[in-house]
């Protein structure tokens, strides 16, 4: 274990790359670079609120016990051997092009190298301005501080592929927003996140070069992405077979959002992990009634390109923005839009393994599949709670007497079905029994795959509402608890929240839907 401030940090990004270095923070174009030096702005009073134990362990990071320590964490110090610097990126945002936006609020500090050799990112979010942030302080609020953090390590907990959170600082000082965006800016608590991934390189970073037709570093920061992310791809046409997996990781990831139900809410080019990673958490939420229109984001009506079951789509055509970045790579666009046309064969392929799993069969034939779309058919109407309809799922499945399904599910609905519902509902049932029983493998592996595919825990909007506004009273109960239950989604150990959205929050800011302001 090292501590943060003794560590040696590494720096290829910056050693690589041609950047910016006069730390100039006055907002600007930074043509010719792929990053500006930039120092975090120190805060007053740096208290630290939450650590990953876990992912500390992983990368060998020991628990802050100096001020120096946590002042590492709030910007508050620098280390000799760290080189922080804003990225520069571009991007798509709701569908048209946004130009340079950059790392606005995010520095990164350097590169950790863990015991296994493996180099981490380590990067805060809220440390201050950059030659990114246009108008805006360069901050973030508890409130989405603690969102990112809670929700990208339970994000991981869960099995989605996500970038990490490493500590939640308090920074002591206020910062101004107009959360509802109503013209009525208040002080809210100022805090900083810690986030930790292999990268936070996004689709529009590759979209800036191109726009800016700088080929050179186009290709050289391909080549990088290649050699370093994705070691394994060798031989000819590598930047091909490295798209093709960019593809196919990207939709693995909306296949995995949908498995959990998770509406991520900006799907912007810039909030696009290159990794296929989940990224850049601000009004997110998971959806508590199966709604396939749902959206969290305020700032994503009246349009909802964001909606639920969009996300496929829109992953879809953001994979089609960075082709057109590479095109200056390749000769002829032939090959790259044969990649990007695998895209969805390989998202339903995966999609409906997903739903099979969820369902306890032993693999999908083509006759299961009007049965899928007779159930979300059934849900996106119904619009039950989804993680409660699939945890009584599992316990249909498991039953040995018949159930009556209508009472067995009334659990989880957020309204009486009507009857012609309840035939659907009926229907279902009665095609998913006989095809449960012609499964090959054992119940138990059916349930075992169900229990592993469905989680039981997820932290709603609602919780992370409340464990906030408890917080901002100095009453840390609900978050502590929510950060164990994190750890163990698919467990009945914290039955304590195996509830629909309580109603008081249907409606309220927070706890259904979000603004961006963060
Ligand atoms: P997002 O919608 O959070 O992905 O942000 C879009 C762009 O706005 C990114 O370039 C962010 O860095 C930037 N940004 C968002 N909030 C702030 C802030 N408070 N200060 C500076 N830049 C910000
Ligand atoms: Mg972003």
């Amino acid at each position: 274990m090292q501590s943060l401030t003794s560590k040696i940090y590494k720096n290829t990004f910056t050693e690589t790359f041609e950047g910016d270095e006069t730390g100039n923070l006055t907002p600007r174009q930074t043509p010719g670079v792929l990053y500006s030096k930039a120092l975090p702005s120190p805060v007053a009073a740096p208290r630290l609120l939450a650590w990953s134990d876990e992912l500390a362990t992983t990368l060998g990071v020991q628990k802050p016990e100096t001020p120096e320590d946590v002042a590492v964490l709030a910007g508050n110090y620098v280390t000799p051997t760290m080189h922080p610097y804003a990225a520069c990126y571009a991007g798509h945002q709701f569908g048209h092009w946004a130009g340079q936006l950059g790392d606005g609020r995010a520095i990164t500090l350097g590169e950790w190298e863990a015991p296994d050799k493996r180099l981490w990112e380590f990067q805060l979010k809220g440390a201050g301005p950059t030659p990114y942030s246009r108008r805006a302080d360069g901050r973030a609020v508890l409130r989405s501080s603690l969102r990112e953090y809670l929700m990208s390590e339970a994000m991981h907990y869960l099995g989605v592929p996500t970038t990490r959170a490493l500590s939640l600082v308090a920074t002591g000082d206020q910062v101004m927003r107009d959360m509802f965006y109503d013209g009525r800016p208040e002080y809210e608590p100022g805090a900083i996140v810690m986030r930790v991934a292999p990268s936070f390189l996004r689709f529009g970073n590759f979209e800036m070069l191109a726009a800016r037709q700088e080929t050179e570093h186009l290709k050289q920061l391909v080549d990088w992405t290649i050699s370093r992310f994705y070691p394994h791809i060798q031989g000819e046409n590598k930047v091909l077979q490295w798209f093709q997996e960019v593809v196919d990781r990207t939709a693995t990831l909306i296949v995995e959002w949908q498995r959990v139900g998770f509406v991520h809410g900006v799907m912007n080019t810039d909030n696009m992990s290159i990794l296929g990673l989940t990224i850049d958490y601000g009004p997110f939420s998971f959806v508590d009634e199966y709604d396939l229109n749902f959206t969290p984001n305020t700032t994503d009506l009246p349009g909802r390109r964001y909606a639920f079951g969009k996300q496929a789509s829109i992953a879809y055509w953001n994979l089609g923005c960075l082709a057109n970045a590479l095109v200056p790579l390749f000769d002829g666009t032939e090959e790259l839009v044969k990649a990007i046309e695998s895209f969805s064969d390989t998202y339903w392929e995966r999609y409906y393994l997903m739903l099979a799993s969820k369902l306890g069969l032993d693999h999908v034939r083509p006759e299961d599949i009007p049965m899928f779309d007779q159930l979300e058919k059934f849900l996106d109407t119904v619009k039950p709670d989804m993680t409660i309809f699939f945890q009584e799922l599992i316990d249909l499945a498991e039953a040995t007497e018949p159930i009556a399904p209508l009472a067995h599910f009334s659990r989880s609905f957020y309204r009486e079905p009507d009857p012609v519902e309840r035939n659907i509902l009926q229907e279902f049932i009665e095609s998913y029994r006989q095809r449960f029983a012609s499964n090959t493998c054992s119940k138990e592996e059916s349930l075992a795959r169900m229990r592993e595919t469905s989680p039981r825990f997820i932290p709603r909007n609602y919780l992370l509402h409340q464990a906030i506004e408890d917080l901002q009273k100095g009453d840390s109960k609900l978050f502590d608890r929510l950060q164990e239950a994190i750890k163990e989604p698919y467990s009945n150990k914290f039955d304590e929240f195996f509830l629909k959205r309580p109603d008081w929050a249907s409606n309220k800011a927070g706890c259904s839907m979000l603004s961006c302001s963060s």
